[in-house]
Order: C-alpha cells, then sequence, then structure tokens
C-alpha cells in the first residue's frame, strides 16, 4: 500500500515538479495527432484519440515510459477546404517538436513521438535530422496497422467504435473513394482530399467494429514496445 501511495502518476500532465525531479532516468513519450477531418462519420480528434490510446497502453507495459500532453495539431494542409480542420504546416511542426525536444533535455532521457497521422511525416524527419545534429534521443514512431485503408475508412472506424463508440456517426457512415492510394498519389498531392473524394473519406467503413479495433490496437501497440525496446533497452 505505501509502495502505491509514493508511486508516481506517469501522465506529466498529472505530476508535480517535484515528483517530477525524482523519477530518474525516464522516457517521454508524446502522442502527435491532427485535428483534421475525418469523414461525415468520424470526429476532427480521431488521429490524436489513436495516438493518445497507443501511448497510454504503452505506459502501462513499461514503467519508465510517461505520457506527455497529446500534440493535437499536426501537418494537415492536403484536408484543407473541409470544416473544422486545424493544420500547423510541416515547417511548423517540426519545429515544435524540436522545441520541445530541446526543452525536455536534462529532464528525461529520450523522447519517444507516437505518430497517428501520415501527414506528420515529413516534418518527424526533419525534427529527427535536427536532433541528431543537437545530440539529442528522439526515437519517432508512427502508428501502422496491416492492411489499412487510408482515411476515415474501415481501419480508423474500428478504433474509433473501440476508443470511444459515442463519437462515431454510425448512420453517416459510408464508402469514399477506395482506389489505391498510388493511383490517387498525383491528384492527392496537387488538389487536396477535396479532388479525390467530396466526402474526405478514402477507404470504406463498411465492416468496422469495436472488436476489429480492440485487435488493431494490441497488435501497434506489441509492434511499438518492440521499437521503443530496441531502441531503450530496459
Ligand atoms: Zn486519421
Amino acid at each position: 500500500m505505501v509502495g502505491e501511495s509514493i508511486r508516481a502518476p506517469r501522465r506529466l500532465a498529472d505530476a508535480t515538479t517535484k515528483e517530477a525531479d525524482r523519477w530518474g532516468p525516464v522516457l517521454l513519450m508524446l502522442p502527435l495527432g491532427s485535428t483534421e477531418q475525418h469523414g461525415p462519420h468520424l470526429p476532427l480528434s480521431t488521429d490524436s484519440m489513436v495516438a493518445e490510446a497507443l501511448c497510454s497502453r504503452l505506459a502501462d507495459r513499461r514503467p519508465d515510459l510517461v505520457l506527455a500532453p497529446t500534440l493535437a495539431f499536426g501537418a494537415s494542409g492536403e484536408h484543407q477546404g473541409f470544416a473544422g480542420t486545424l493544420s500547423i504546416g510541416t515547417e511548423v511542426l517540426a519545429r515544435v517538436i524540436t522545441e520541445l525536444v530541446r526543452s525536455a533535455r536534462g529532464s528525461v532521457a529520450g523522447v519517444v513521438v507516437v505518430n497517428a497521422h501520415g501527414g506528420n511525416a515529413e516534418a518527424l524527419r526533419s525534427a529527427s535530422a535536427t536532433a541528431s545534429t543537437d545530440g539529442d534521443d528522439l526515437l519517432v514512431l508512427s502508428a501502422h496497422f496491416p492492411e489499412a485503408d487510408a482515411h476515415a475508412g474501415r481501419t480508423e472506424t474500428s478504433l474509433l467504435l473501440a476508443l470511444a463508440p459515442s463519437l462515431v456517426r454510425q448512420d453517416e457512415a459510408m464508402a469514399g473513394n477506395t482506389a489505391p492510394l498510388s493511383e490517387i498519389a498525383h491528384d492527392l498531392r496537387h488538389g487536396g482530399v477535396r479532388s479525390v473524394s467530396p466526402t474526405g473519406v478514402l477507404g470504406d467503413p463498411a465492416g468496422a467494429s469495436a472488436q476489429e479495433g480492440e485487435v488493431l490496437l494490441a497488435g501497434a501497440v506489441d509492434r511499438l514496445l518492440g521499437s521503443i525496446d530496441e531502441r531503450f533497452p530496459r
């Protein structure tokens, strides 16, 4: 019981600076999502919720992982023109990650970013390059789900049904553009998502289920944990 009561909270935001000071060599885990359209049936916070859920489950599996507040803004320029999308763009996102990593120096042994939005990849590559020049320990990981469809389709709908079913508007779910990404990549790059899918959906939510979402989450957590263990052996 005594052990329980002195155990530091594993959420950075819930801790006091005095507690954080006693943590020793912990790894700061930053969930990175987006605030962007996810079709007519999923909330704008979809990617952020997925990133946060993965990090929260990872923190349960490895006691030296401390959960930072979720960064809910990313690079979502391709979703411009859909109401509600808020993007800070690649350059600013890279800078935000760099500054957080620099600011975390001295408090933590390393930083692990867990990203759940594909559009953030370029910013993360740039932040990783800066971190290695600076000599900071930054590990960037992206959530991968096998056979995932591109956007607001079966994969993300299943994930949200597992995480926040009340936020899924099931009666609004409909198939979007189901062409493989390689076929629509050119139009996507030049005209954004709107030019290839008026509803914003790339994929088909049909068949999505909470059970499938749980399986996807469990698999992703295992793979992410493997990558963290490889880079930062316990
Ligand atoms: Zn998404």
